[in-house]
């Protein structure tokens, strides 16, 4: 080998390398472009529940709340200890000691309840059957699922909607201990006090909130 074939060799060696290194550049490149191509429907897939107003034919409302803390929403993994959320807070104070004594003996299973829906305000509970009415097509199907600023037991501080599937499991077995029951067939997660069960158990559910005559407003 001579040193002149050495250097073509190494000639020819290089472009190798950078065609290497471009094919490996261009592949990152597709693969990002092929992420946004793919993130892209997903977070249009979020827009329809603005728009569907305009297409039943409704007017457009105004500005439209954003739910915060002190009007309900809770964060995730929210407890049934948390003073100082009012969607906790503001339960009624017999069906919050009740929730917080079925939660220490969970606690004791392995079972954390937690609390995605508790107190609301009348305003964020009149954008939740809003937007009901938006996804379910009408006020008659929207109210098998949500009750109006007037009739919701949220409003009034009267009914939870606990998680997740473990801690409802749980609670449909030992809820009526603490007077804890289910109301809706529909809503499993939806508990309410009835504090006159403990003995004999919880009443019969409803098949979903149209049945219930509090609901008939
Ligand atoms: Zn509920």
């Amino acid at each position: 080998v001579t040193p002149s074939t050495t250097a073509r060799k190494a000639i020819v060696r290089i472009p190798t390398t950078l065609i290497g290194g471009l094919l490996i550049l261009a592949t990152v490149a597709a693969a990002r472009e092929y992420q946004s191509l793919a993130s892209t429907p997903s977070t249009r897939q979020t827009a329809p529940s603005s728009t569907a107003s305009f297409a039943a034919g409704q007017p457009p409302r105004g500005p439209r709340l954003v739910p915060g803390a002190g009007d309900g929403a809770l964060p995730d993994r929210t407890t049934v200890f948390e003073d100082d959320l009012p969607g906790v807070a503001r339960l009624d104070a017999a069906l919050l000691g009740a929730l917080r004594d079925a939660a220490i003996d969970a606690a004791n299973d392995g079972i954390e309840i937690d609390v995605n829906s508790g107190w609301r305000s009348a305003a964020y509970q009149e954008r939740l059957l809003d937007e009901a009415i938006s996804r379910y097509g009408s006020q008659k199907e929207a109210a098998r699922w949500v009750g109006t600023p007037e009739t919701s037991a949220h409003v009034s501080g009267d009914a939870v909607d606990i998680g997740p599937s473990r801690a409802i499991a749980w609670l449909s077995r030992r809820g009526a201990m603490y007077g804890l029951c289910q109301i809706y067939r529909n809503e499993p997660w939806h508990f309410e006090l009835r504090s006159t069960v403990i003995e004999h158990g919880c009443p019969p559910m409803y098949s979903d909130p149209t049945r219930d005559p509090r609901m008939r407003g």
